[in-house]
């Protein structure tokens, strides 16, 4: 077990009775750690299934979920591998009752969020809606209920956002709704008050580890706490130079706290990197260097000095897509590279995707976009999601709106006003309310007819999908209920180019054909919340797709280029890496603007997480890095002079070596192939003369 090990990390793996914390630099083997001690823990007898690896995307927990395997075997899959909201998922639909809470309870996403708000504080406002989501979140994620908000207000705009917040939580208590924070937070509470919950969950985990600790929030300690108990059996592993989520309440408090809270706490420290170059590896530890240390940590490699960090000056943003296009190709007609999957593309923003993506299909070269938006976002798969989660929870009023209007099916604004109106009347779900006897007191028989077949319809279909089991059955069902609603007519009626109509009926039916596959037992859960890949109903996977950020989690090992956000970018790594936008304002991003300018002290921490994040980018590469920058940049429809980014000084690399033009390269390689054919046929030709 101790093969690919150093004697660091060995000394982590095998310190099984007590909480111990990893704490080391980017690509030192962290992750390697956990998944090695997974596999220790097995052979010193703990059983797979009380053992919880907690991962910071669904996409990590799969990939974890791989390696694992393939060390231990068959008997990893009974390990309890997922995000902390996989696990909170879990641990509510078990014992979600206590807090009265039924186990079928829809999870809103982030639009839902929004509606929902909009409604409760009587705006159509979208951007107020969003501040008020903001900082309900944050309230949540301290531990707060709109009551505790409400008291510790400092002034009238919170003291309102506070009153929403009472209102926002009525709602999603009716709806049998909750939402991302819910996740983490209800867990909590559910521990903290109810004894026996606690105890149960204390005594099924035999051993908890958490990757990516940096990035854990205070509820999610509180949490894991609870889960622990007081024998505090864990393993945290994490880089507190690598902590990025700060501004979503992330906070580097929990790795302070836990040498206080666990006094027998282990600490262990691993300093070889067997990721990236000393040139790569040297450019970071230049960048980091300027933030305050949490930790003294040093870090070598020994893979050799490898080829010198680039530096891409470039005249537009188009101009740097083109070089990086010509960058990849480059790479390839070396023979440095030979996979596309080899290369990433990583930048600050979503929207500084586009240009990349233009050049890369220009090129042909094929590329997948992650962490940007996702399918589930999507306005098809959305409204098909809608209806799932009606038939999983009626009661939840945001998916009853999308499905009874969603193709449109003769029932009007007006009626499903008034239904509204009756249904908060008397504290009924919308689903609930549509079959009151009274109903017609407030609607006319024709309108109360046709929610009354609308409402049958669903039950009808929610009592099909929970007796559809495997993959056949779900697909001829799923393609059958399209056909019963005009879903794809209602999509070529609603787009006026063909086209991007066929688009969105493809992605439904691959959203079908996925789906479908997981009632088979074909997939993997992804998202943890049911490990086994038995065959399952077609209503019991519709309860676990709320929680699924991406679908391209099946499509892991294509070969394909990769276009990333740094954040999403986090714990993974490429041979060769293009660092793009990178200039002032993007990153670090904007961070002059937020106090017009001041260096005030929030300034200076949101400064030094964009350093992290730098970091971060930088530590995703093994053996090339380029880091490009344009002179103009796009500030929403103007295009503006742009400056490098400051962090590109802060590497300080070597001045000689910097400047490169890849598409010199790229010409002298083609003249040469140019030659090399020319040469051949000539020589062919001869030889053919001379026969
Ligand atoms: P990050 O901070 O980016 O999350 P990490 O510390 O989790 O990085 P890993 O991803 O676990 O680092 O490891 C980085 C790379 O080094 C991986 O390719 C891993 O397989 C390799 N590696 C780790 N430890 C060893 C070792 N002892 N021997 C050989 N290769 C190793
Ligand atoms: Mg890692």
């Amino acid at each position: 077990m101790s093969a690919g090990l150093n004697l660091a990390q060995q000394e982590a793996v095998n310190y099984m009775h007590g909480p111990c914390l990893v704490l080391a630099g980017a690509g030192s083997g962290k992750t390697r750690v956990i998944t090695h001690k997974i596999a220790r823990l097995i052979q010193a007898g703990l059983e797979a299934k009380r053992i919880a690896a907690i991962t910071f995307t669904n996409k990590a927990a799969a990939e974890m979920r791989e390696r694992a395997k393939s060390l231990v075997g068959r008997e990893a899959k009974e390990v309890l591998i997922c995000t902390f909201h996989a696990l909170g998922v879990r641990m509510m639909r078990q014992d979600g009752t206590a807090l009265g809470l039924k186990p079928q309870f829809s999870i809103l996403d982030s639009d839902d969020v929004t509606s929902i708000l909009k409604d409760a504080g009587g705006t159509t406002d979208a951007a107020t809606a969003r501040q008020w989501q903001w900082a309900i979140s944050a309230w949540k994620n301290a531990g707060l209920n709109a009551a505790q908000a409400l008291a510790q207000a400092k002034d009238d705009n919170e003291r309102i956002t506070a009153k929403v917040m009472e209102r926002y939580e009525e709602r999603l208590t009716a709806y049998q709704s909750v939402d991302f924070d819910d996740l983490i937070g209800m867990p909590l509470r559910l521990l903290r008050d109810f004894p026996e919950v606690r105890e149960k969950w204390q005594k099924a985990l035999g051993h908890v580890l958490v990757d990516e600790y940096q990035d854990t929030n205070a509820t999610q300690y509180e949490l894991l706490k609870l889960l622990l108990g007081e024998r505090g059996r864990f393993t945290a592993v994490g880089d507190d130079d690598q902590s990025i989520y700060g501004w979503r309440g992330a906070t580097l408090d929990n790795l302070r706290k836990l040498p206080q809270d666990y006094p027998t706490l282990k600490v262990v420290k691993l300093e070889q990197n067997y990721r990236s170059t000393s040139a790569i590896l040297r450019a970071a530890n230049n960048v980091i260097q300027p933030n305050p240390k949490l930790f003294p940590k040093t870090l070598f490699s020994e893979l050799g000095e490898g080829e010198p960090v680039r530096v891409v000056d470039c005249d537009s943003e188009e101009h740097e897509a083109e070089r990086m296009v010509a960058r990849i190709q480059s790479i390839r007609a070396n023979g440095a590279g030979k996979d596309w999957k080899d290369f990433a593309v990583l930048y600050r923003a979503n929207h500084q995707a586009r240009v990349f993506e233009q050049a890369l299909r220009k090129a042909q070269i094929p590329y997948k976009v992650s962490g940007g938006q996702s399918f589930f976002d999507r306005a098809e798969i959305r409204d098909l999601c809608g209806w799932l989660r009606l038939w999983v929870n009626n009661d939840d009023d945001p998916a009853f709106l999308r499905s009874v209007t969603t193709p449109k099916r003769g029932i009007g604004h007006q009626t499903l006003q008034s239904l509204g109106t009756f249904a908060s009347q008397y504290k009924l779900s919308l689903f609930a309310a549509l079959f009151s006897p009274s109903l017609g007191s407030v609607l006319n028989a024709r309108a109360v007819g046709s929610l009354h077949e609308f409402g049958r319809y669903v039950n009808d279909l929610e009592f099909r999908a929970r007796h559809t089991v495997g993959a056949e059955d779900a697909k001829a069902f799923l393609l059958e209920w399209l056909k019963d609603i005009g879903y794809e007519k209602h999509l070529y009626d609603g787009e006026d180019n063909e086209k991007v109509a066929a688009a969105r009926w493809t992605n439904v039916l691959d959203f079908i054909d996925w789906m479908s596959a997981r009632c088979g037992g074909e997939i993997d859960d992804t998202a943890g919340v049911t490990l086994a890949t038995e065959r399952k109903t077609l209503l019991e996977v519709a309860q676990t797709i709320a929680l699924l950020s991406t679908i391209s989690e099946r499509e892991k090992d294509q070969n394909v280029v990769t276009l990333s956000t740094l954040h999403a970018s986090k714990g993974l790594e490429w041979p060769h890496v293009v660092l793009a936008g990178c200039v002032e304002g993007m990153l670090p991003f904007k961070p002059e603007d937020a106090d017009g300018g001041a260096v005030t002290e929030s300034f200076v921490q949101r400064l030094q997480e964009e350093r992290r994040l730098m970091y971060v980018g930088i530590t995703r590469a093994q053996r090339s890095l380029a880091v490009s920058w344009s002179k103009k940049r796009k500030k929403g429809r103007e295009m503006v002079p742009a400056q490098p980014s400051r962090f590109i000084a802060e590497m300080a690399l070597d001045k000689t070596t910097v400047k490169e033009d890849p598409r010199e390269k790229l010409k002298a390689l083609r003249a040469e192939f140019a030659k090399k054919s020319a040469d051949a046929a000539a020589a062919a030709a001869a030889a053919s003369g001379a026969a």
